[in-house]
């Protein structure tokens, strides 16, 4: 088995690792004819099939082992928990090595959105988020994320999700982890996201959302990279002094660096940034603190999206009060800013933003499988120093 720098062995090879030139080489190393790799990707990309009793275009020979040795299953769900009449599906997943992630399937009027995990665990140690306190487990490799929307995508087409078959819309990576601290797995897997069938999954780049902390080199590479995708910056406060203490790696790139690098993205690409404020009572509430945010984004190619705090374990932080919310906005509204409060789904199954800690504990009482690796930790409200930054 192929292992990692620290030992870690890797997710078993998958065929949504690989572009289209690499799974014809994969396939000719199988001794199997190139044209093989746009067959099983058409299964598994454009079905969502990776049953070699479903692919009868192929020689049943070829099926059995083409599958096994580039479809090997990457996640196991563990759990599912819905909630909003079951239009949102909480999943926990087992990956091969026993690292957890979660993902939610949400099911609106007009479009159905998946949010992705990137890593397990993440390493960025926001103190007001319920996975930055249990630390970093690893990266997910391309395939493992590309699994979690293949999964929503099946789950829409069988049409047991309330409101009949459909497809998923949008992906949104913001599950646990940090995306762009496992910078090359996340563009790879945007890539198999949204590049036409059978290279991908063919949807449209507009509906894919990346999010992030604020790594001030990797929003720099991303807007160089073409991807189309829309940037969130988790900023939560205008001022340093506050930021150093909810986005711990603001101390490394600071709010200047970050909308620096965010307007650059905008300008590069055209695509309106999304600024995430998530509203904690009188932490980051204050009606100066709009003001000085309206001030630093008047003009500019952004969107403000304020986010309700979702309560997490052992928190003594809540929510801001409405009428303070509504103060909030309407003073960014006064800068000319487009504001929206975010309808924060699933927080009955923990679901919602920040609170996905993927602890197989809280999932399946009584049904602890032995999970190498980390122990989910008891969430305190303590600022953490930043956590080690990797950026690929
Ligand atoms: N690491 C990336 C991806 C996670 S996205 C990022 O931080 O952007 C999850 C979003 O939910 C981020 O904007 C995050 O700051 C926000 N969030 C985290 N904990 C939250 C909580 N308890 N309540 C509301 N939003 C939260």
């Amino acid at each position: 088995m192929e292992r990692g720098k620290r030992g870690r062995p890797f997710p078993p090879r998958h065929l949504a690792d690989l572009d289209l030139a690499e799974r014809r080489a994969a396939v000719a190393e199988l001794g199997e004819p190139a044209f093989r790799a746009n067959q099983l990707s058409r299964h598994y990309f454009a079905r969502l099939s990776c049953d070699p009793g479903e692919m009868t275009d192929l020689p049943v020979r070829s099926r059995e082992r083409l599958a096994a040795a580039l479809m090997p299953e990457l996640l196991t769900a563990e759990r599912n928990v819905s909630c909003d009449a079951g239009t949102t599906r909480k999943t926990l997943w087992r990956a091969f090595d026993g690292a957890y992630v979660e993902s939610v399937l949400m099911r609106y009027p007009d479009r159905v959105t998946v949010c992705v995990s990137a890593q397990a665990g993440c390493g960025m140690a926001c103190p007001f988020c319920a996975t930055g306190q249990a630390g970093l487990t690893r990266n997910l490799s391309t395939a493992e994320i590309v699994e979690q929307v293949v999964a929503a995508g099946r789950c829409l087409a069988s049409g047991t999700l309330p409101g009949g078959p459909g497809r998923v819309s949008n992906v949104v990576f913001m599950g646990m982890g940090e995306p762009l601290a496992n910078y090359r797995c996340v563009v790879s897997s945007v890539r198999r996201i949204t590049d036409p069938v059978p290279g991908g999954l063919g949807i449209s780049r507009r509906s894919v959302t990346v999010s992030t902390v604020g790594l001030v080199p990797a929003i720099e590479r991303l807007a160089a990279e073409d991807l189309g995708v829309t940037l969130a910056v988790s900023l939560h406060a205008p001022d340093d002094g506050l930021r150093d203490m909810l986005v711990p790696v603001n101390t490394r790139w600071n709010v200047a660096e970050v909308l620096g690098a965010a307007w650059a993205y905008a300008r590069a690409t055209g695509r309106r940034v999304s600024i995430e404020y998530a509203l904690i009572r009188d932490v980051n509430d204050h009606e100066w603190r709009a003001e000085m945010l309206g001030t630093l984004l008047a003009g500019r190619l952004a969107h403000v999206n304020l986010i309700p705090l979702n309560p997490t374990p052992g928190s003594r932080w809540t929510a801001s009060k409405p009428a303070v919310m509504e103060r909030f906005v309407r003073r960014l509204e006064a800068h000319g800013l487009p504001v929206t409060v975010r309808d924060t789904r699933g927080r009955e199954i923990d679901g919602a933003c920040g609170q996905l800690a993927a602890s197989s504990s809280s999932a399946a009482p009584g049904k602890v499988p032995a999970a190498p690796g980390k122990v989910p930790a008891t969430p305190g409200m303590v600022p953490v120093a930043p956590g080690q930054v990797t950026v690929r």
